[in-house]
């Protein structure tokens, strides 16, 4: 979970928009004091300049695997280490979870340990969010056996498991490893999971298919000790789909599909997005890369940030800050002239996308088969309808499923006489291919019920939000689904600043002298799709805040008036 706390000017980029940008962010960028050390390797040396990079040096949070295994699993929560608990576990998806019943209120005053419950948040890595039933069943049984029956989609193409307790641990890698899920670097410091187009191979109308070079980052990266010490989390994602459906600008690195007139198609390189509380788009580097290089660009990329990234204050360790000092020609440079050892050639920006990246309902595969993309209520599955999903996929002649980084499902490979009587089952277990606008484009972090930096409560909100909307707004005409992010707190989880309404947890003045939770809100967000131009991030509105009691009244208000008042184009 993010902790980032200080801040650099927010700057608006778009594919189609660089000169312009550039200004802006020649503009927006403040002389760094340059007799201090930022603890970038390269520069100041691996002298350890915070907490964290102390003991990251003295052993990097792969090698805690063998304790969880031999130790801690055996002699349960109590032996565990602090440094492991709160440090190197993430290196394997663990995280403690929130105690239940603590308020908002304190969650800025109590210490660490009081907030903390004895069990832990799993999440399990699906790179590129590729699923096969078994896997999908096996996480459902894992679910069902040792984690409540609990499972939420992610934003990152991630499954996330909750009440999981540390003896379980083994048995739980067992069943995962022998499936081929993980959980390596599914948090913690490293190169997180790998997003990537859920219809990669399968789209009538993809460009390129990225699963090979998905799965070359994986097998060559993932859980080696070249990439296990970085400055923060370094987070990629790669798409060969036109409607762009990864939201790579807000990633560290950004592949996506492009034609260059001469080489044919290839991949447009963007690096340094990053949200939290200090929101950066990512910038195109104006470089092509061919499908063969993808492995040696991004080991470049993550190598500058693990030799130059900022290490001294953990609130500037992300690859956005150094390339808000760099720039994008230096940023290049290096990159081609210390890691590359070659020119990398100019080439074009993507097009705008002309369709919507969630990938909801029904389309037609490249094979003539179909696959239809479902949503649940703000991720909110469970380990049952994980193992129901598998059942049913199964039982209509497919065996694969995808994850989305909009907290959504596609189910592939449907024969065209088994489209609607799946439609109908899976409906009847939560997950809907004709969505109403509003619960297709809610997402909702994970909030006051598990996260220990919540400040409110999120997924229920967020679904009564939506079940209320779409009794009062049933039949409007919006052009496009409104997204409406919902977060607990202002770390921007579920992306608060690219939706077109974005929610920060917050308590708010009751009016009898005590609090009640709400949220700030941001307005006019939004990634580069198929309704806008160009990727901006939403301004908060000065003093506009929201009581999660009133939060449909607030968004049905909202959308009535921009329906009354909207231009054709907008
Ligand atoms: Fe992230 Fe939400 Fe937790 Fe805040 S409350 S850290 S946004 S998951």
């Amino acid at each position: 979970m993010p902790n980032e706390t200080e801040t650099v000017p927010t700057v608006t980029t778009g594919a189609e928009n660089a000169p312009a940008a550039a200004t802006k962010l020649a503009a927006a960028r403040s002389p760094r004091p340059s007799t201090r050390p930022n603890g970038q390797w390269k520069i100041d040396g691996t002298e350890p300049l915070n907490g964290n990079e102390v003991w990251k040096q003295v052993d990097n949070g792969l090698a805690v695997r063998g304790r969880i295994e031999q130790i801690y699993s055996k002699q349960g929560f109590d032996s565990i280490d602090g440094t492991d608990l709160h440090g190197r576990f993430r290196w394997w998806g663990l995280y403690t979870q929130r105690k239940p019943g603590i308020d908002g209120g304190k969650t800025a005053t109590l210490e660490p340990e009081e907030l903390e419950d004895r069990y832990f948040m799993l999440r399990v890595r699906i790179d590129g969010g590729q699923l096969t039933t078994e896997q999908a069943r096996v996480i459902g049984e894992v679910s069902r056996d040792f984690g409540r029956d609990t499972a939420d989609l992610t934003d990152r193409q991630n499954i996330q498991l909750h009440w999981i307790q540390i003896e379980d641990m083994p048995e739980i890698w067992r069943r995962l490893e022998a499936v081929g899920l993980e959980t390596t670097q599914a948090c913690g410091d490293v190169p997180r999971v790998f997003l990537g187009s859920p219809v990669a191979g399968i789209a009538a109308d993809e460009l390129i298919d990225p699963t090979e070079s998905i799965n070359e980052l994986a097998r060559k990266y993932l859980g080696t000790d070249e990439f296990a010490n970085l400055p923060r989390k370094f987070k990629t994602a790669i798409t060969g789909h036109p409607s762009q459906d990864v939201v790579h600008e807000i990633n560290d690195i950004g592949l996506v599909a492009v034609e260059h007139p001469e080489l044919g198609i290839g991949y447009d390189l963007w690096v340094g997005g990053a949200l939290s509380t200090t929101p950066r788009l990512a910038e195109r580097l104006g470089a092509f890369v061919a499908p063969d290089q993808v492995s040696e660009v991004w080991r470049g990329v993550v190598s500058i940030f693990r030799d130059y990234g900022y290490r001294r204050l953990r609130g500037k360790a992300r690859l956005k800050f150094l390339l808000a000092e760099w720039g994008t020609d230096k940023f290049r440079r290096i990159l081609e002239d210390e890691y590359l050892g070659y020119t990398l050639p100019d080439g074009p920006a993507a097009p705008r996308p002309k369709t919507q990246g969630d990938h909801i309902g029904v389309h037609k595969q490249k094979d003539g088969r179909f696959y239809i993309g479902l949503a649940p209520f703000v991720g909110r599955i469970s380990g049952q309808t994980l193992t129901r999903v598998a059942d049913l996929l199964e039982a209509h002649g497919s065996s694969r499923l995808r994850t989305t980084p909009h907290q959504k499902l596609v189910v592939l490979d449907i024969a065209e006489e088994h489209v609607e009587p799946l439609i109908a089952a899976l409906d009847e277990i939560g997950l809907s291919a004709r969505p109403s606008l509003f619960r297709r484009s809610t997402i909702a972090c994970t909030g006051i019920e598990f996260c220990k930096l919540a400040i409110v409560e999120t997924k229920q909100t967020a679904t009564d939000a939506i079940l209320e909307l779409e009794k009062r707004l049933a039949g409007i005409d919006a052009p496009h689904p409104i997204s409406l992010h919902v977060n607990g707190c202002p770390n921007s989880c579920a992306r608060i600043q690219t939706a077109d309404i974005g929610l920060k947890g917050q308590l708010l003045p009751d009016g009898n002298g005590g609090s009640t939770p709400g949220f700030q809100v941001h307005l006019g967000g939004g990634l580069v799709s198929a309704d806008r131009d160009e990727a901006g991030l939403g301004r908060t509105v000065r003093g506009l805040k929201v009581t999660a009691e009133n939060l449909a009244d607030y968004v049905e208000s909202l959308v009535l008036r921009f329906l009354a008042a909207r231009t054709d184009d907008e």
